[in-house]
């Protein structure tokens, strides 16, 4: 099972400052405990300040053909945003990027890990749940789990012809996420000072 946990409002301001926004929210599994009251109250504040082209609440949007029927209907108000803001697990947060191309596409929570049994589903991108999310510096793919190291501050340097060089049957994820950063003019982030991990995060959290 996982938990969402909004990110710091601090985060979150960074991110959205001097920026219009389009907002999605997922309630698609209401056993994750998605902070509702608490995503609601921020967006609120966003959207008196002026910043946000719209706001979509739906479920199950790590389901891409799910995704793209919703999306269609709001894709005027998309267009209007500087970026899209996502308030999900981390699935939710990478079908969106992969979805929006040459959009901009923000994790507004972090997700953790439960105890407790993880259902299986088929999805095309993945969350190891780990407690910090870092879509927001990698373009939208998840370097926990399009890395083989899950290496979070760039590329070990083993890669061939693209390819990862502990399994050469997989692209190097860190390639996918210079491409994706660089298709949509990110790779500043890349100037980055290096990212400090917080393995403290990185652990089951207690079901309240
Ligand atoms: S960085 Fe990856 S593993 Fe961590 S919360 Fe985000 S999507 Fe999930
Ligand atoms: S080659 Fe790429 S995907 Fe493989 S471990 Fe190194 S950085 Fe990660």
């Amino acid at each position: 099972m996982l938990i969402t946990q909004l990110k710091a409002r601090d985060t979150i301001a960074s991110l959205t400052e001097g920026k219009k926004v389009f907002i999605i929210n997922c309630h698609g599994c209401k056993e994750v405990y998605f902070p509702e009251k608490e995503a609601a109250a921020l967006q609120k504040e966003l959207a008196d300040a002026g910043n946000v082209t719209g706001i979509m609440t739906t479920d199950y949007i790590c389901n891409p053909e799910n995704m793209e029927l919703r999306l269609k209907k709001h894709m005027d108000e998309i267009n209007a945003a500087d970026a899209v803001l996502v308030f999900s697990c981390g699935v939710g947060v990478q079908a969106v990027s992969a979805y929006l191309e040459d959009k901009p596409v923000y994790a507004g929570c972090d997700t953790c890990r439960l105890p407790g049994f993880q259902g299986v589903t088929p999805l095309e991108y993945d969350c190891g749940q780990c407690g910090e999310c870092y879509l927001n510096l990698t373009g939208g793919i998840c370097p926990i789990t399009a890395c083989s190291k899950s290496l979070v501050n760039g590329q070990c340097g083993g890669a061939k012809n693209g390819m990862c060089e502990v399994d050469n049957n997989m692209e190097c994820g860190w390639e996918r996420i210079y491409r994706r950063l660089k298709e949509i003019g990110r790779l500043d982030v890349l100037k980055c000072p290096t990212q400090v991990r917080n393995y403290a995060t990185d652990k089951e959290v207690s079901q309240q």
